[in-house]
């Protein structure tokens, strides 16, 4: 069965560049092997990460990011049963900060502030998606 999986957590330190391209790296490593795709935001000190694929394999992932220092508060959006992937070319995608714009935030928050605490769990899955679709419009 497939799932899909939201969380957000607080940066512990000072984030260095190095630090997500680490996460990344290993994140691709093993959700290759584990079939598992996604993508990860990180704006504002908080990072927005959505995993989907085999139940099994999304939570042993979640169970491993959960102990990871390099993150904390970490807390679930949205967990659900899902009939088909929407982000199975990534296997994680990455959404930095250069691609917020005033517009997006004010579209999905209550007053244009990236606090993905307050999020619904839609509000969640649908700036995820606009903004890896905006990433993508950029790169390509
Ligand atoms: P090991 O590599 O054996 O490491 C042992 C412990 O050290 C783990 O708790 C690990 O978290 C920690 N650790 C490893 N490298 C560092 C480092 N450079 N600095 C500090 N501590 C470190 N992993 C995935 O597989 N898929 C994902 O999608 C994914 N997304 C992540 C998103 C975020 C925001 C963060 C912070 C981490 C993410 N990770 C992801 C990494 C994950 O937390 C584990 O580090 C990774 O899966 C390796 O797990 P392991 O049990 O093999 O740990």
């Amino acid at each position: 069965m497939l799932v899909r999986l939201i969380y957000t957590s607080r940066v512990t330190n000072n984030i260095e560049a190095t630090v997500i391209k680490d996460i990344l790296r290993v994140s691709e490593q093993n959700n290759m092997i584990d079939n598992v795709s996604g993508v990860l935001l990180f704006s504002s000190s908080y990072f927005l990460q959505l995993l989907e694929g085999p139940r099994r394999a999304v939570n042993r992932a979640y169970a491993r990011i959960l102990v990871d220092k390099r993150h904390e508060d970490a807390c679930m959006i949205r967990y659900e049963p899902i009939v088909s992937r929407q982000f199975g070319q990534w296997r994680m995608g990455y959404i930095g900060e250069g691609i917020f714009n005033k517009e997006v935030l004010f579209k999905y928050t209550t007053d244009g502030k990236f606090d993905p605490y307050s999020m619904s769990p839609d509000s969640a899955l649908d700036l995820l998606l606009e903004l890896l679709q905006r990433s993508v419009q950029i790169k390509s």
